[in-house]
């Protein structure tokens, strides 16, 4: 058992160290694989309210429950917000739930799934057939096991969104958060490209959005930030970074004519729900701008 696992009166519990002081516990009801894996340690089980679940280095990633509400709102916001996204570079996102929505857009003729560890897109087939939903043998798509801000810095390669669903910024998703990294998208998209990236609980990792708000304005001249409540995360919203590579905004109404025109159907996002998700409470916008 690692210090992940404990038992309380009979029953085994996963606990979460989300912060120094603050510890989160998941009851396991079946706990299917623990053990490490290439660059990271994985643990996969099951909870009565979540589902399945999987967790990197005692980080939850995602429950089969709530993966939706992320899964949507990190891909479809940006391809309704570019509105004819041919190439989608999508950096993480091994458990295959980011290629699964992006593939859902007709538009799309390729996209590139870069994944550090090989073993979280087997664990994935294997434990989480549904979250992506045969994606990894879609003729549009492309695999690559290596590290994303490696793969970053080839000038030949060219995308219209980039989307980093990565762990937070230790471990091998850390150089996912630096300047270098995110000045690398920014050559490597088209004009009028987009780029979204998991920032983290701006209430519990303040310091850590800051730096990623800093970091990619580095670049990119300007950065926003929306937010989205995903139950298996605790500590409340997380923010999700969008910054343009030029380009112009959508008129008023557009993101609603494109998605109407798309003919899909979601279980999290709208048109009104992508709008309002921008919409920062103050104490969000408060970390943003001066930390
Ligand atoms: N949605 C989750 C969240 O918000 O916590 C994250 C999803 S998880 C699939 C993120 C993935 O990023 C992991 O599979 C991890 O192996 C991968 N990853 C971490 N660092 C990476 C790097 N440098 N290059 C490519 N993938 C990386």
């Amino acid at each position: 058992m690692t210090n992940f696992l404990y038992k309380l009166d009979g029953e085994t519990w996963f606990k979460e160290q989300v912060t120094g002081e603050i510890g989160h516990a998941l009851r396991v009801d079946e706990l299917l694989f623990e053990g490490e894996i290439d660059h990271q340690h994985i643990a996969v089980f099951e909870n009565e309210r979540f589902g399945r679940l999987f967790a990197l280095n005692g980080f939850i990633q995602l429950s089969t429950a709530d993966e939706f509400i992320y899964h949507e709102m990190v891909t479809h916001v940006p391809l309704f917000e570019h509105g004819a996204a041919k190439r989608v570079l999508v950096i993480g996102g091994g458990d295959g739930g980011v290629i699964r929505e992006v593939l859902r857009h007709e538009e799309v003729e390729e996209v590139t799934l870069v994944e550090i560890e090989a073993d979280v897109i087997e664990f994935s087939k294997k434990w989480f057939p549904g979250v992506s939903a045969g994606a990894f043998e879609h003729p549009k798509l492309k695999l690559e096991i290596a590290d994303g801000a490696q793969f970053v810095k080839d000038p030949s390669r060219q995308y219209d969104v980039i989307i980093v669903d990565s762990t937070d910024p230790v471990g091998p998703g850390e150089v996912l958060f630096t300047e270098e990294f995110y000045a690398d998208c920014r050559a490597r998209l088209t004009d009028g490209g987009i780029m979204v990236s998991q920032c983290g609980l701006p209430f519990l990792q303040p310091v850590e959005l800051k730096k990623a708000h800093d970091n990619q304005a580095q670049s990119f001249g300007s950065v926003t930030f929306y937010t989205i409540a995903v139950p298996a995360y605790s500590g409340g919203l997380m923010a999700l970074g969008f910054a343009r590579a030029g380009g112009v905004i959508p008129a008023e109404g557009e993101i609603a004519q494109r998605v109407a025109r798309s003919g899909l159907e979601f279980r999290y996002y709208t048109p009104e729900g992508h709008r309002a998700a921008f919409a920062l409470p103050a104490y969000v916008r408060r970390v943003v701008e001066t930390g």
